[in-house]
């Protein structure tokens, strides 16, 4: 599993980086990414009541954004251990 990106304490770019391997999973990591931030008190605005932070959502996100810039030699569909969908 692909650790997530640093982005130097800043919110990663809307539109995908150069080089990036999957432009689609950028773009719906990084808008889950923008629903999913925390609030004053630290907790997720869009998942109160919460019980963690990140939120499963913002977890999802920040995996996403690292695997859209994962490139692999076998193609995009190792990702999903071989299943067609
Ligand atoms: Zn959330």
């Amino acid at each position: 599993m692909p650790e997530p990106l640093d982005f130097g304490g800043q919110a990663p770019p809307i539109d995908p980086p150069t080089g990036c391997a999957r432009p689609l999973v950028w773009r719906l990591a990084r808008r889950l990414y923008a629903d999913h931030q925390p609030g004053p008190d630290g907790w997720c605005l869009n998942c109160r009541p919460a019980i963690l932070y990140p939120c499963v959502a913002r977890q999802l996100a920040d995996l996403g954004l690292a695997v859209a810039m994962k490139r692999t030699a076998a193609g995009p569909h190792v990702a999903n251990k071989g299943h067609h969908w």
